[in-house]
């Protein structure tokens, strides 16, 4: 029998002929890849470069891992979905708010349109914070499961679709800070593979090691050697595999290895005094202490007195700043939603991040590491690989361009043979 598939946003999705996996390598940014494949870490990868496809990709400025998580799993970008970062301010209240949990989310996703046509679907986090809303409005009643290996040891099978998950995964709980976190993630989904049919799974990981390890140091061969070893564990189950990444990663250090950090809200507030604006640094979170808040795009709310412009002219001034935009033009340029768009949007360039104020932002958590991170512009491009060649239509389709990462599911889905 077959089935007729969905559509959301758009896009019409067929129903899976075999398991369908999309991964999203967090910070996993293209330059691993190219250095992995160079010195022999990632044989699996190379193979499905080989074989199937790979390409470079557009993923969503900012480039955060919400926005970017919640792009690829609606097909759709942040103008569509709603979320554009990890805060963005209330004008009313003047309070940050939290965009991370499912209640800004403006679209389903995927994996929950499928679930509640009858597929059986898994969407595996690492970190809790993008569970809920990955599992927003996903129908756990037929056996698909949606839960993070931060809280593997909590699931139930009423609120999460599986129950004794360390036991099933045959892992101890991981830390929160290590490489563990994302390969318990891939490691479920291979055993959820191995015994259970699924039509569709989307395992995000977390982005620990490439915050504060390069391309080609022996922590990141270790992971991304660790990592291949599963791809090719879900190739060999017979699944579509799909690789890609939420955003990519930058080293933004002086070369005494400092962070190299433009204290924005400072220097606002020495020009503009104090109170008459508000940086928001979209990329803080409960877990900071590998990049201490900081990235590579801000949002500056102006109050009423002051006007847009005038931030604009100091911002782009700023040694190190690579594009400044109002509000309407940040939101067309990036298809960000603007009801929830500051007044002016700073961006870095690929060596420079920008924080509000220097006494705001906790450091310690480097301990010594240079700062690697993302946000910007230049750390918006993903691979976007998959372990199978395309059909001639998507061929084509990918080779006119622009690829987007959030046309994974669709390429993965209906792209293949
Ligand atoms: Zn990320």
């Amino acid at each position: 029998m077959t089935r007729a598939g969905i559509e959301l946003n758009g896009v019409r999705y067929r129903w899976p002929s075999r398991p369908v996996v999309v991964v999203c390598i967090d910070g996993g940014d293209p330059a691993y890849f190219d250095r992995g494949v160079r010195d022999g870490v990632v044989p699996n990868v190379a193979r499905f470069m080989k074989t199937g496809f790979a390409a470079v990709a557009d993923g969503d400025v900012p480039s955060f891992t919400c926005p970017n998580n919640m792009s690829i799993t609606t097909g759709s970008p942040p103008a569509v979905h709603g979320i554009s970062g990890n805060f963005y301010l209330n004008r009313e209240t003047g309070e940050a708010v939290v965009m991370t949990g499912p209640e800004l989310l403006r679209s389903h996703t995927i994996m929950a349109e499928f679930s509640r046509h009858g597929a059986t679907v898994a969407a595996i986090t690492a970190k809790d914070k993008l569970r809920r809303q990955l599992g927003k409005a996903m129908d756990l009643a037929g056996g698909s499961v949606n839960f993070s290996s931060e809280c593997a040891e909590q699931c139930t099978l009423e609120e999460h679709g599986i129950e004794n998950v360390l036991e099933f995964v045959g892992m101890p709980l991981p830390d929160i800070y290590s490489p563990e976190l994302s390969l318990f993630v891939l490691e479920a989904g291979i055993r959820l593979l191995e015994r259970r049919r699924l039509d569709l799974l989307y395992l995000s990981l977390t982005d620990y090691i490439q915050h504060k390890y390069a391309p080609g140091e022996p922590e990141a061969d270790r992971y991304y050697q660790n990592m291949d070893a599963m791809f090719g564990r879900l190739d060999a189950l017979g699944a579509a595999v799909a690789l890609t990444a939420d955003h990519g990663m930058n080293d933004k250090s002086n070369p005494d290895g400092s962070p190299k950090v433009i204290w924005l809200q400072d220097i606002l507030d020495t020009r503009f005094g104090k109170g008459a604006c508000t940086v928001v640094c979209p990329i803080t979170d409960r877990f900071v202490a590998h990049h201490g808040a900081l990235g590579g795009f801000v949002r500056v709310y102006c109050r009423a007195s002051l006007d847009p412009a005038d931030v604009m002219k100091v911002a782009r001034a700023i040694p190190g700043v690579e594009a400044v935009c109002d509000r309407a033009t940040a939101a067309e340029r990036f298809e960000l939603p603007f009801d929830r768009e500051g007044d002016v949007v700073v961006i870095g360039r690929a060596d420079t991040s920008i924080g509000a104020s220097e006494k705001d932002h906790d450091l310690s958590g480097l301990r010594g590491h240079r700062l690697r991170t993302h946000g910007g512009i230049s750390e918006a491009k993903v691979p976007f690989v998959l372990n199978r060649p395309l059909r001639a239509e998507y061929a084509a389709r990918a080779a006119a361009g622009p690829l987007r990462s959030y046309q994974i599911f669709d390429f993965a889905i209906n792209g293949v043979e």
